[in-house]
């Protein structure tokens, strides 16, 4: 009797991990094509012991449908928290304790443990097996405080976990941010210290990697000083010793031209597209930002980084902010007529948007400014495409009627094509004229999503482009 039991299988506990979408972006992920996989979802999967069954429930591809689960893991951004939360209910309701973290829920805690049973703050390693732990000791806590550990021997994602149809793999190799822009929560949630992975460790994941398309999800690929431009060229020569083929596309500063030879071995080992965050073509704005580095090199030498980074075929797709605290209709239209005459491939022209966490946030709370403000329910409105917040100079109306005309000048149909010649021309890169044009739709997609008089593109929509070869955001069957 003791040895039949002793070999009977115990039942495997089951965890449920839950990427939730924020319907209103939908735009963005409607060819599901510049989309990438989430990353701590599949940081868990690889922490939570042997004795538990995982599985993701990931609404970039799956209806959500109830699914069976002991225990439900959520990650959500601000815009998808409250999707989150909507999800969370349901499980609560069924008695299922359910987990959140992600940097919302890090950023907004007190509001989070009113809506889930745990929360994770700040970064999960160094808490996800004792969260289990507990779990099975039936002492879930209320609250988990990650620390922000050494990139050494980093937890490696469970990518079979991911759906198969992510066009692109992601992968992780610095953590946090020195610089402190007013708008953004990144170091508040990573912290101030850039932390790097040991260059053997990343290349040992990409070697494991099934995609050729990877987008390096750090927050500033290259970082700040001769130290780590020597660590870049470090990586990108041991991308390409290894013979690990792939193309990639990642974000930086706007020092990503400052070391030719950085971009030398970022374009020999695939490099196509970089994300600057540029924000705005005002001095005055970039200081009232805190974007000290944009600030301190100054617009006139922008143009020079843009055409050093196509020298090496590598698209630039500009990050720009509309409804900055200064902005009038004159000075976004002006802003417009920069990134339409400069030579930047892809756009992203968001609204400015008041995230929890960063110093914009607070003074707006404090100020009285925020309009969209019942909570949770408004989080849902932080896509970064409304305005949320009473503009000082221009009223509701105005602002968001004339970023819509300034959206129209960004995406139509016509820029969007000339931008395509042009970055063929100034890349002679195929693939980078193809991965921006796609980032370019993807941006369409999502601020046209309401507009019936416009269609959905996709990338063969205007040039046929399937007929120029492969096309890497059309997944071959
Ligand atoms: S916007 Fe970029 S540079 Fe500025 S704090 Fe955030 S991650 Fe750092």
């Amino acid at each position: 009797m003791h040895e039949f039991a002793n070999n009977m299988a115990i039942p495997k506990k089951k965890l449920l991990l839950i990427n939730p979408l924020n319907s209103s972006t939908k735009g963005l992920i409607i060819h599901k094509q510049v989309i990438y996989p989430p990353l701590g979802l599949g940081i868990i999967a690889t922490l939570t012991p042997d004795n538990w069954e995982v599985e993701l429930l990931d609404e970039n591809f799956d209806e959500f449908e109830y699914r069976k689960a002991d225990l439900v893991a959520l990650t959500a951004l601000t815009s998808s928290v409250t999707r989150a939360y909507e999800i969370a209910a349901t499980y609560r309701e069924k008695g299922i304790p359910t987990v959140l973290g992600g940097i919302h829920a890090s950023m907004m805690p007190e509001e989070a443990k009113n809506l889930v049973d745990t929360v994770v703050i700040g970064e999960v390693e160094s808490v996800w097996k004792s969260l289990i732990e507990d779990f099975e000791k039936g002492e879930l806590k209320k609250q988990y405080m990650g620390k922000l550990l050494s990139m050494e021997n980093a937890v490696r994602p469970t990518r079979s976990l991911f759906h198969k149809d992510y066009n692109f793999a992601s992968v992780q190799t610095t953590r946090g941010c020195p610089m402190s822009c007013d708008f953004c929560s990144v170091h508040t949630f990573n912290g101030n210290c850039y932390r790097l992975r040991p260059i053997d460790e990343v290349l040992d994941e990409l070697e494991t990697i099934e995609h050729n398309m990877v987008y390096f999800v750090d927050d500033n690929l290259i970082g700040y000083g001769k130290k780590s431009q020597q660590r870049a060229i470090e990586l990108f020569k041991g991308i390409i010793d290894r013979g690990i083929k792939i193309e990639w596309f990642c974000s930086a500063s706007m020092n990503f031209a400052d070391n030719e030879e950085v971009l030398e071995y970022a374009s020999k080992s695939g490099c196509r597209m970089v994300l600057l965050g540029i924000e705005s073509e005002r001095i005055d704005q970039l200081q009232d930002m805190n974007k000290k580095l944009n600030a301190k090199m100054g617009i006139d030498s922008y143009d020079k980084v843009f055409s050093t980074i196509h020298k090496y075929g590598i698209a630039v797709l500009g990050a720009f902010i509309y409804g900055l605290p200064t902005d009038t209709p004159e000075t976004m239209a002006a802003r417009t007529e920069y990134i339409n005459n400069a030579s930047i491939d892809a756009v992203q022209a968001t609204i400015l948007t008041p995230l929890p966490g960063t110093g914009l946030f607070n003074r707006m709370i404090e100020d009285n400014k925020i309009t969209l403000n019942n909570y949770p329910e408004d989080w849902q409105h932080y896509h970064f495409g409304k305005v949320v917040f009473k503009h000082e100079l221009m009223d509701h109306d105005t602002i968001s009627n004339e970023i819509a005309l300034n959206w129209d000048k960004l995406y139509n149909e016509n820029t969007l094509k000339k931008k395509f010649i042009r970055t063929l021309k100034q890349t002679k890169s195929p693939i980078a004229g193809i991965w921006s044009y796609g980032s370019n739709l993807q941006y369409y997609n999502l601020v046209f999503e309401h507009d019936d008089s416009r269609p959905h593109l996709d990338l063969v929509d205007i040039f046929g482009l399937k007929e120029i070869g492969e096309n890497p955001f059309i997944k071959q069957q």
